[in-house]
């Protein structure tokens, strides 16, 4: 549990921290709350030569509404949204993660950063359909939630870049639910739903399902959205719609789960977060 002999820098700057992030090569990385990084390098999964913390750079922790949505610092930590009620689906998803002392380390940023399939994060910015901006020595960018998350623990952010700021659209008029399952209350997602529901005269207007956990990336449940959308919002057209909530999905077995258990957690809390987002619980 000790990791290998590393370098490591806390520069005060943006600027400093992606050149230096650039001269490390593949072998540098950003440090935030390392909740997931140091636990790697622990377990010697990750052996980076220069560790370059991120925490002395001002303006990456700042939290701001911006035309009903929200733009959140990439340093913002889970203990800082879980509790912020009119954010809605991103406090929900924020206070299920792990326990206090985690949720009080780890970053939004890092959490979308490392593309770990099973963090609950990533599959809120796919269906609130976010971005995040990154910098790198080339300049600034944004990449929508669509094209971040590319394979497992992959994202389309480059080894130089820092993800500086995570932004999710106003949602005025959306329903939501995020639905996570665990062994114990703690514990990452077996499998975890997020759904967004914008209702119109008892129909569904529009829809949106990401899943946890279901594959190397957040996905949508794309057959289930395409059964529900125009449909009256009721338990028997909800219920109809999440069976098809695993489909395209290739899971894989773990010590918790087979393939086919999460498929059946996949529909079963696809099923819950849209009966939650069409206020019909
Ligand atoms: C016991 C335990 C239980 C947990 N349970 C859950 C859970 O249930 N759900 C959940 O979602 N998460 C869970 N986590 C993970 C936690 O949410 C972490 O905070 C998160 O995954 C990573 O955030 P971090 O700030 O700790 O990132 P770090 O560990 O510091 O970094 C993670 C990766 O992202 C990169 N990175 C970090 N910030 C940036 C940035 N701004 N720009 C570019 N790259 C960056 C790093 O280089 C590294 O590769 C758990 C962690 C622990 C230790």
């Amino acid at each position: 549990m000790i990791p290998p002999k590393f370098e490591y820098v806390a520069p005060d700057s943006l600027d400093d921290a992606i050149a230096l992030l650039a001269e490390g090569g593949a072998d540098a990385k950003a440090l935030a709350g390392g909740h997931s990084l140091i636990p790697l390098m622990k377990a010697r999964l990750a052996a980076p030569s220069l560790l370059v913390d991120l925490r002395k750079i001002d303006g990456l922790r700042s939290v701001e509404s911006d035309n009903g949505g929200w733009r959140i610092g990439a340093l913002t930590t889970h203990s800082q949204l879980q509790d912020r009620d009119e954010m809605g689906v991103l406090a929900r998803a924020a206070s299920l993660i792990a326990d206090q002392q985690v949720r009080n380390r780890g970053t939004i940023g890092g959490s979308v950063a490392h593309g770990d399939p099973a963090a609950d994060m990533p599959a809120v910015l796919l269906a609130t359909d976010g971005e995040v901006t990154a910098r790198g020595p080339d300049g600034e960018r944004t990449i929508g939630a669509t094209e971040l998350f590319t394979d497992l623990f992959s994202t389309a952010l480059s080894d130089d870049e820092i993800l500086t700021e995570v932004s999710v659209p106003a949602l005025e008029g959306w329903g939501w639910g995020y639905e996570k399952f665990s062994r114990r209350r703690e514990d990452w997602a077996i499998v975890g739903a997020c759904a967004l529901v914008k209702a119109s005269n008892g129909s569904c207007e529009d829809v949106r399902i990401a899943l946890t956990n279901m594959g190397t990336t957040p996905l949508r449940a794309s057959a289930a959205e395409d059964a529900l959308r125009g449909q009256p919002l009721d338990a028997e057209r909800i219920a109809a719609a999440a069976e098809q909530a695993s489909e395209g999905t290739e899971p894989s077995g773990d010590l918790n789960a087979t393939p086919d258990y999460k498929r059946h957690l996949a529909r079963l809390l696809s099923r819950r977060a849209l009966a939650q987002a069409a206020g019909i619980d």
